[in-house]
């Protein structure tokens, strides 16, 4: 496959066509992918319909048994050079993704470095896949356990992180010695199919990752599925989503990962340094735009320190510039779309309605791009229908509390489980408290956590299993128990 293609104004374009068996697929009638900035076509993609599903499935199911074969040093030296063209083309990448995602070339940047990690990370972990050999306690044979590649996975990916939550699991299934499909969503194909043309130039053989934009989703998704030579499904999107593929997988009991919604408390303690918990709030709460499943959704402040803190988090957001991504004035970009803008504007109008109180924001911009204001509203009732829902935008509801067991019971009051915030003084009080949420994972006096070493998912409704660290490799891995006597 050819190298990237960077065009004039030193963005990564990828060239047109599926990705499929290593060669490029035309599809009859391509459709335009728009920019979030201004609502123009920029671009055309080719969409797969059900062949074309079946020939990467073909092509996915063809390679496996020889990628699996692969020395894990082999398949890690091409993981390390797919990570250092990453970070060559950096720039490019970062303007393809703000392009065709909306946000601000800040974030489009950091994601591209965050993406190419999960190629650093599972290269050094591709060879470091370990087995047991033991003496059963019985004395009467030797337990010996080895570890396989799952097989052809099928990968489906949203629209929020186009690079990360690519590489999430390309990076670990490769290292694994799994051979891939993966569906980009809809809105935002380019950069997969941008970062396989990266992983054919670093060495992958053909047939080894396949890259399908497919539509209708639902129904090109649950052929791939029904496919018995697919293997496992590892999938990152909405909760509502994620059930209907559970029900689906359950008809061949087919191994699935899970990266789901989220709905993030922020707790900010009498004693936490206010401060340091506005800069996290900025963080926690405006990465991506907001249009993050790890993004704060629901700020509950103690009384003694509420009004300060919302105060000086309004302020801090006033001072922020939105505005198209490429633009680098700009701090917040574009949504994804008009349609995700509006669903932001209608909880943001119903809490209000409600009787929640604007304290900054609140009003969609005039213009054809799909902007919406960093917000925060105060004077929420704790059982706000807006505090139900994953916001995926700019906004922050802030509800006071008087006690920790108050707190922590709103906190814990969602079906989701994906990630929590909690700034306090006291190292031991803040802690105890952490490990009292419901949660995947827990920030203590940060505004962010993601790191590709360490792992990455959700309980609850937010999903099943773990992407990075050492347990990700293990999404794309099963084992056999061998019993000798020796
Ligand atoms: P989504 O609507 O669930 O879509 C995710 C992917 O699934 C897209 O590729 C989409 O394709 C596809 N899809 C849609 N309907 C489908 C169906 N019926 N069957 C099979 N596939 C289907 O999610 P999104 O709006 O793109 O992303 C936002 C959601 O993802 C949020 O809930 C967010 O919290 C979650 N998320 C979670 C994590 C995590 O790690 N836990 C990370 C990022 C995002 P089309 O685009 O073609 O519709």
């Amino acid at each position: 496959m050819d190298p990237l293609y960077i065009d004039a104004t030193g963005t990564a374009i990828p060239r047109p066509g599926l990705v499929i068996n290593g060669e490029r697929v035309l599809t009859a009638a391509p459709v335009p992918v728009f920019d979030p900035a201004d609502g123009q076509p920029f671009a055309e993609v080719h969409m797969a319909g059900e062949a074309e599903c079946s020939a990467a499935v073909d092509a996915a199911a063809g390679a496996a048994e020889e990628w699996a074969a692969t020395s894990p040093r082999e398949r890690s030296e091409i993981l390390r050079r797919t990570f250092e063209a990453m970070i060559d083309q950096h720039e490019a990448l970062a303007r393809l993704i703000t392009r065709e995602n909306g946000k601000s070339l800040a974030d489009a940047r950091a994601e591209v470095s965050y993406a190419a990690e999960f190629f650093r990370w599972f290269a050094e972990e591709a060879v470091r896949i370990a087995g047991e050999f033991r003496v059963a306690p019985a004395g009467d044979k030797r337990i010996i356990v080895t570890q396989h590649p799952i097989g052809p996975s099928l990968l489906v990916t949203p629209w929020n992180f186009p690079a990360a939550m690519a590489t999430r699991k390309w990076a670990p299934a490769l290292a694994a010695g799994c051979t891939t499909v993966l569906k980009p969503a809809s809105e935002t194909p380019l950069t997969a199919l941008a970062l396989a043309e990266i992983l054919h130039s670093a060495g992958v053989p053909a047939g080894v990752v396949n890259v399908i934009p497919a539509s209708p989703a639902g129904s090109r998704v649950r052929e791939m599925l029904h496919d018995t030579r697919i293997k496992n499904l590892s999938f990152t999107g909405s909760t509502e989503v994620g059930v209907s593929l559970l029900r689906e997988a359950a008809d061949h009991v087919l191994r699935t990962s899970m990266e789901l919604g989220g709905n993030a408390p922020f707790l900010v303690l009498g004693d936490a340094d206010l401060d340091a918990a506005v800069e996290g709030a900025l963080v926690a709460k405006l990465r991506n735009g907001g249009a993050a499943c790890t993004a704060a959704n629901r700020f509950y402040v103690h009384a003694s320190v509420a009004p300060e803190f919302t105060a000086r988090l309004s302020a801090a957001m006033e001072r922020l510039h939105v505005g198209p991504g490429l633009d680098q004035g700009n701090d917040i970009g574009a949504l994804v779309s008009r349609t995700e803008r509006d669903k932001v504007a209608a909880l943001v109008d119903m809490a209000s309605a409600a009787g929640a109180r604007i304290i900054t924001g609140g009003q969609v911009p005039e213009g054809p791009g799909a902007f919406y204001p960093p917000t925060v509203l105060a004077g929420l009732a704790p059982d706000s229908e807006l505090l139900r829902n994953e916001i995926f935008g700019p906004v922050a509801p802030i509800v006071s509390f008087d006690t920790v067991d108050d707190a922590v019971r709103m906190a814990n009051d969602t079906p989701y489980g994906l990630i929590s915030y909690v700034y306090g003084g006291a190292f031991d009080a803040t802690f105890a408290i952490a490990e009292r949420l419901e949660s995947g994972m827990v920030a203590i006096n940060r505004g962010a956590l993601s790191d590709p070493a360490a792992p990455f998912g959700g309980v609850k409704e937010s999903g099943i299993g773990r992407e990075g660290g050492f347990a990700g490799i293990h999404e794309f891995l099963e084992s056999t128990y061998i019993a000798a006597s020796l």
